[in-house]
């Protein structure tokens, strides 16, 4: 599965951006890289990374106003690099919906740590008992936000990255409608066209993969003219 966790760099420091670059390649995410926060910002809404590290002091716009802009559509994860070191600031960038904040100078292992914990945060299920699960389990069905695999009876299913998209965020919203918009947004970004025609195809071909009978449906749900729904978690 094409599965690479996708982290989008908006700095326009080339150093910082090289540093930070080959700190990830290390661990095999996928990256993108912006040098200004219009160009993060159209990455974001067209290619919908699943984590951003987003420096503050840019050229064209401030850092802030991506994550305010953002946060009105996504919970995509933000990790604010900045060189400002006041707590003010941090706390304003922190209340704005970014998920954490580290200062420069920084090292890569500190980096790598707080990368981790924003994206098991993301990929935490809560739980109809409360608690953080990683795994979605229904019936034969099981998907394992870590480590980003579904599974069929133990059987690997290879979905593509927009399918794998698709499916968790239904699985993290199982037992809840999620609306054709919301789910539109989150995975091809807010300036998808309105036509659902390119979900029912990839719902369609999700469905052939995990379903027995994908005209009866046993984990995803369609609530005609609102959206889909994920079978609720059996413990
Ligand atoms: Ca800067």
């Amino acid at each position: 599965m094409s599965n690479k966790v996708h982290i989008l760099i908006i700095e326009d420091e080339k150093s910082i951006c090289n540093f930070i670059k080959a700190a990830l390649q290390v661990q095999d995410y996928r990256i993108s890289i912006a040098h200004t926060a219009s160009e993060g910002l159209s990455i974001i809404t067209s290619r919908c990374p699943d984590l951003v590290l987003l420096d503050l002091g840019l050229p064209d716009m401030d850092g802030s106003e991506i994550i305010r802009k953002v946060r009105e559509w996504s919970s995509l994860p933000v990790i604010v690099i900045s060189a400002r070191t006041q707590e003010r600031e941090k706390v304003q960038v922190l209340d704005l919906g970014a998920d954490d904040y580290i200062t420069k100078p920084f090292g890569s292992s500190e980096l790598l740590a707080r990368i981790r914990t924003a994206l098991r945060h993301n990929n935490q299920l809560v739980t109809p008992n409360g608690g953080p699960s990683s795994c979605y389990k229904v019936g034969d069905l099981c998907i394992d936000f870590a480590r980003r695999i579904v599974t069929l009876a133990g059987e690997e299913i290879h979905l593509t990255a927009v399918e794998y998209k698709l499916v968790s965020l239904l699985a993290k919203n199982a037992g809840r409608v999620v609306t054709h918009d919301a789910i539109m947004t989150q995975v091809w970004g807010p300036y998808v066209e309105e036509d659902n025609r390119i979900l029912r195809v990839n719902m369609a071909n999700i469905r052939r993969k995990i379903e027995k009978n994908p005209a009866e449906p046993q984990y995803i749900f369609t609530e005609i003219g609102i959206g889909y729904r994920m079978a609720e978690e059996t413990n």
